[in-house]
């Protein structure tokens, strides 16, 4: 028999506030399920000490972290490099940290997403409709245009969409167009994929819907929130009362992101089952 190891990989969070995030119980689910002999560490971790706790995770020789509010952005100057589309979202979700202690960000919010909608479709040639602007969106509008999206149209209540969309059409193959959304949206019926990444839905106003004419889901939409909590938002609802064959609630673009950060963390390809199992037991969903 080998000699008992008592010195486990370690990895975590930086995110301020951090009580409230769910994503220590799936990783430590996922451990213990496939043997890992690995910790998850959550840490409430702000702006003034992020550069601190990124030093100190190296000097602990954790393998890597992630970062949540309000830290995607500003992570970005202590890091050695960057992966290809966390260049372009300028956003860092997940840190990897090298045995020569360097440093790579990337972001897989929009590569967890890609890979739960590449679950049920193809990406390549399709035509996206995405509601919402912010972080969400743009890292999933840059991931599913350099997955090979055709087009991508953008909604927002603001015109700052039309930076993202700009951002698109320089950055990537994507063709990607900015609606000014101050009207209920009828969606195009050629329409493949359609998205929502606002808050709209989100807990506690589980009530809210999108200014959308629902009636204009059809069968062949596939349909995705980003939304975990609910894990059916009326959006989710709607579309599956309209009879589209593939509905996705955001808990699965959750769970996948994380399943993309343990692979980067120890190469290894956990069960996203496992994960989705353990968030809707914690989360009460
Ligand atoms: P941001 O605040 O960065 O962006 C929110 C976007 O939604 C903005 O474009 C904003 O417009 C728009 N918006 C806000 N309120 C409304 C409204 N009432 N009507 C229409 N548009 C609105 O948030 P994030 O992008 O970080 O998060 C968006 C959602 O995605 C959240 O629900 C979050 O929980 C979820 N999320 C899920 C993840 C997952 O893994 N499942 C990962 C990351 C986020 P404007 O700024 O112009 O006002």
């Amino acid at each position: 028999t080998p000699a008992p190891d008592f010195l486990p990989g370690l990895v975590g969070s930086f995110a301020k506030p951090a009580s409230e995030n769910p994503t220590v119980a799936i990783m430590e689910a996922a451990f213990k399920h496939h043997g890992m002999h690995y910790r998850y560490i959550n840490c409430e971790v702000g702006p003034e000490n992020l550069e601190a706790a990124v030093n100190g995770a190296k000097a602990m020789g954790w393998r890597g972290f992630n970062c949540s509010i309000p830290n995607k952005i500003k992570v970005i100057q202590y890091l050695d490099e960057l992966g290809d589309s966390a260049k372009i979202i300028g956003a860092v979700n997940t840190v990897i940290i090298g045995k020569d202690k360097r440093t790579r960000g990337e972001n897989t919010d929009g590569k967890g997403f890609v890979k739960a909608i590449s679950e049920v479709t193809s990406i390549p040639g399709k035509k996206v409709v995405l509601f919402g602007a912010g972080g969400a969106a743009r890292a999933i509008s840059v991931e599913m245009a350099l997955a090979g999206a055709a087009s991508i149209t953008i909604l927002n209540v603001h015109d700052t969409g039309q930076e993202l969309a700009d951002l698109l059409n320089d950055k990537t193959p994507a063709k990607a167009d900015f609606v000014l959304w101050n009207h209920s949206y009828q969606i195009p019926p050629d329409t493949d994929i359609v998205i929502n990444a606002t808050p709209v839905g989100l807990y506690p106003n589980v009530d809210q819907r999108l200014n959308m004419d629902s009636d204009t889901f059809q069968p062949h939409m596939v349909v995705a929130d980003c939304i975990p909590n609910p894990a059916y938002t009326h959006f989710v609802k709607d579309a599956i009362a309209r009879g589209c064959h593939h509905v996705l609630p955001g808990m699965n673009m959750l769970v996948n992101q994380a399943v993309i950060a343990v692979k980067y963390w120890t190469g290894v390809d956990v069960e996203a089952e496992v994960m989705r199992n353990e968030l809707k037991k914690v989360l009460d969903l």
